[in-house]
């Protein structure tokens, strides 16, 4: 059982999938959630769907009964893919879901989760139970971090891009400097137990604090002196945390205000922080928007889908906040092939137009519809360019969303588009 890594790109995938299922109503309870966890047999979960098949035929009403059976034979034959559950288990969302004046549509989904599905779980509901599996993709990054000196210490926890401070001491070792004299000798050997003690205690509570947040990436420690560095060295937190420590950074300060930053001071020399990720491609592109000769920078998406096409695209930046379809038409009558762009409203209930190539009435057929984010990222990426999916967060991610419409680049050399 391992927290599988996803990329930015099929984390956003699975999150636009969970919006799409979270809009899906049945008529009745029709609609089937399904929660296989790793540990569960393929045989026992037949096994419960054969009992609720059975079980169903009870249902009262015809359609009710035929949509619920319908759901259940598919999951049934879903699972025979499956020899043992993957990796993190699997879920299943399945039935018919209501798209108005008595009509519905069949929807199927199966879900290998980036982390394990802890529970079995089987509802038929008229919404599809979605809780488990939020939680699930709800997990942001986690850093545990620490700021020490001889005086003070600070623990605390980074949740994505939130900073929570948990625990704040101060120590009662004495200042270096003695009196002098006879007794400066003892003076400073009962200065270093005293130290000891200290980076005893607050190893101790840093471990008990860490240990519990058992999906923590890494841990950062800061602080003013060298002490930081020798409270690592000396391997004063628990040895399985002392694998943990990403890194030492230099901060002015050890108390609250330290651990803003030393998340900033990390987040420039961490690049697999998401925060920082997204705060470093989104400076540099504002650095090019603010050139006035020889800028990279492109945004808007006429412009950008116009150098894609050149193959001129280094790094594309696309806001996860974009709810936009790319839809695919083609005449049946003479192929006359059509793009355009809906919005998720238009997208509901949308009939596609009338060729404007031929004279034929009839309509044109959608041949594609996908997400825009996901088909300009396949562009990019068959040109040899990199993506950034950037969320709204951080200021940068929203000026992406509100001033550039969320579609942006940076080129690979600058030429007029
Ligand atoms: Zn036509």
């Amino acid at each position: 059982m391992a927290a599988v890594e996803m990329t930015d790109r099929q984390k956003y995938d699975l999150k636009r999938k969970l919006e799409e299922l979270r809009l899906c109503k049945g008529r009745h309870t029709e609609l089937i959630s399904l929660y296989v966890p790793p540990t569960k047999q393929i045989f026992e979960v037949s096994n419960y769907l054969k009992s609720e098949f059975s079980q169903s035929q009870n249902i009262k009403s015809k359609t009710t009964r035929k949509n619920v059976t319908s759901a259940i034979e598919s999951i049934l034959n879903r699972l025979k893919q499956f020899k043992q559950p993957p990796a993190n288990g699997v879920v299943f969302f399945v039935g018919h879901k209501s798209i108005g004046a008595d009509q519905t549509d069949m929807v199927a989904f199966v879900i290998e989760p980036p982390m394990p599905i802890t529970t079995f779980l089987y509802r038929c509901d008229s919404e599809f139970y979605l809780e488990p599996i939020e939680a699930i993709m709800t997990e942001k990054e986690i850093y545990g971090l620490m700021l020490l000196d001889r005086r003070e210490c600070t623990i605390g926890m980074l949740r994505g891009n939130r900073i929570e401070l948990l625990k704040y001491m101060t120590s009662q070792v004495p200042g270096k400097h003695g009196k002098g004299g006879q007794s400066q000798r003892r003076f400073e050997r009962a200065t270093e137990i005293a130290a000891h003690e200290w980076f005893v205690k607050i190893g101790e509570r840093a471990s008990d604090i860490f240990i519990a947040e058992k999906n923590m990436k890494g841990i950062l420690v800061g602080g003013s002196g060298p002490t930081k560095q020798y409270f690592v060295n000396e391997a004063y937190l628990h040895y399985e945390l002392q694998k943990k420590i990403v890194d030492v950074f230099d901060t002015g300060y050890t108390d609250e205000y330290g651990l803003r930053e030393l998340v900033a001071t990390a987040a420039e020399k961490m690049a697999d922080l998401k925060i920082a990720k997204e705060k470093m491609v989104m400076k540099r592109f504002l650095k090019e928007v603010m050139k006035s000769e020889g800028s990279l920078a492109i945004y808007g998406e006429k412009q950008v889908r116009k150098a894609l096409d050149m193959g001129v695209v280094d790094t594309l930046l696309l806001s996860e906040g974009l709810r936009i379809y790319r839809v695919k038409l083609k005449c049946p009558h003479c192929g006359y092939q059509q793009e355009m762009n809906l919005d998720e409203t238009k997208m509901q209930g949308f009939v596609p137009p009338v060729c404007s190539s031929c004279n034929s009435s009839e309509k044109m057929i959608i041949e594609e519809k996908l997400d825009l984010v996901d088909e300009l990222s396949d562009k990019v990426e068959t040109k040899g360019g990199s993506i950034h999916l950037v969320s709204r967060e951080s200021d940068e991610g929203e000026s992406l969303y509100s001033a550039f419409g969320g579609i942006a680049g940076i080129l690979r050399y600058s030429l007029d588009i």
